[in-house]
C-alpha cells in the first residue's frame, strides 16, 4: 500500500540531483524529509507528481508503477508546492473551486469540503476574502485545503512553511499533524529545519541527492549515539547547522 520510491536517480543534464533513492512513506503518518536547500527535495516532489519524466528507478503506488496510473496517482495526492500557486486576486473559495472543478467535484461538493477543511484549518470565516488579504500562513492553510479537497489519502508538502515566522510554522506543522492523526493521512514533509521533527517521526534524511538515514528520529539519534536530531544531522552531513543553509 501506499508510496514506495526504488532506486530513483535523476539528473539535470550533468548535474546529480537524485542518486540510489529508495525508501516507502509509513503509512497514516507525517514522513519528514529533511535535507539541506540543493539535496533535491524538490527534484524528488517533480518525480512524485509527474511532473517530471523518470530517468532511473521506479515508483510505485500501491506496489504498482505510477507511470500506468496517472488517474488514480492525481486522485491519491494531495500536493503542496514548495512555491505556492494561489490566484492573488481571487477568493479563497474561488481558488478551491477551480481547483475542485478539475477533479471533477460539482460546486456544491467543492463548497462543502472547502467550508469543513478551512473550518479545520482555522480560516472558517475567511472563505470570500481575497488570497491577497491574507498573510503568508493563511495562505499556505488556504493550499493545504486545496491539496486536501478531493480526500487525497497521501499528502505531499514541499517545505510548507519556508518563510514564515515560527509562530506560522508551527500552526502549520500542527494543524498537518492533527490531519495525519485525524484522518489516518499520510504526508510527506519536506523541511530543512529539524524543530519541525518530532522524536517518533519517521526521517529521510537527504543529503547530496542521496538517502543518508532513515529511521525514527529516536532511533536515527541512538544510530549516531547523539542526545539531538540537530547532532544526529551535523554527524551524518558534516553540516554545522542546517538552518543555516535556507
Ligand atoms: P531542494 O529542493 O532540496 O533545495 P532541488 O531538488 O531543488 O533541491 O535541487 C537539487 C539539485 O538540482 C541542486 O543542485 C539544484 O541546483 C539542481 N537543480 C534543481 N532544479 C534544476 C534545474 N531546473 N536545472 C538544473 N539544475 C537544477
Ligand atoms: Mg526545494
Amino acid at each position: 500500500m501506499g508510496i514506495e520510491v526504488r532506486q530513483l536517480s535523476f539528473r539535470y543534464g550533468p548535474r546529480q540531483a537524485l542518486q540510489d533513492v529508495s525508501f516507502r512513506l509509513v503509512d497514516g503518518q507525517l514522513n519528514a524529509l529533511l535535507g539541506p536547500n540543493g539535496a533535491g527535495k524538490s527534484t524528488l516532489y517533480a518525480l512524485l507528481t509527474q511532473l517530471y519524466s523518470l530517468q532511473q528507478g521506479e515508483i510505485l503506488l500501491d506496489d504498482q508503477s505510477i507511470t500506468c496510473q496517472s488517474r488514480k496517482l492525481k486522485q491519491q495526492l494531495g500536493v503542496v508546492f514548495q512555491q505556492s500557486t494561489l490566484d492573488l486576486d481571487l477568493s479563497v473559495l474561488q481558488n478551491l473551486e477551480y481547483h475542485g472543478a478539475l477533479h471533477g467535484l460539482s460546486s456544491c461538493q467543492v463548497k462543502r469540503e472547502a467550508a469543513e477543511l478551512l473550518e479545520r484549518l482555522g480560516l472558517g470565516d475567511r472563505l470570500n476574502d481575497s488570497i491577497r488579504s491574507l498573510n503568508g500562513g493563511h495562505r499556505r492553510r488556504v493550499e493545504i485545503a486545496r491539496a486536501l479537497l478531493h480526500r487525497p489519502p497521501i499528502l505531499l508538502l514541499d517545505e510548507a512553511t519556508v518563510g514564515l515566522d515560527t509562530a506560522a510554522r508551527q500552526s502549520i506543522n500542527r494543524h498537518v499533524r492533527d490531519l495525519c492523526r485525524d484522518n489516518s493521512l499520510t504526508v510527506l514533509w519536506a523541511t530543512h529545519l529539524i524543530e519541525e521533527i518530532a522524536a517518533d517521526d519517521p526521517v529521510l534524511v537527504l543529503h547530496q541527492g542521496r538517502i543518508q538515514a532513515n529511521a525514527q528520529a529516536h532511533d536515527i539519534c541512538r544510530q549516531q549515539r547523539t542526545a539531538t536530531l540537530a547532532e544526529a544531522f551535523e554527524q551524518i552531513t558534516g553540516l554545522k547547522d542546517n538552518t543555516a543553509c535556507a
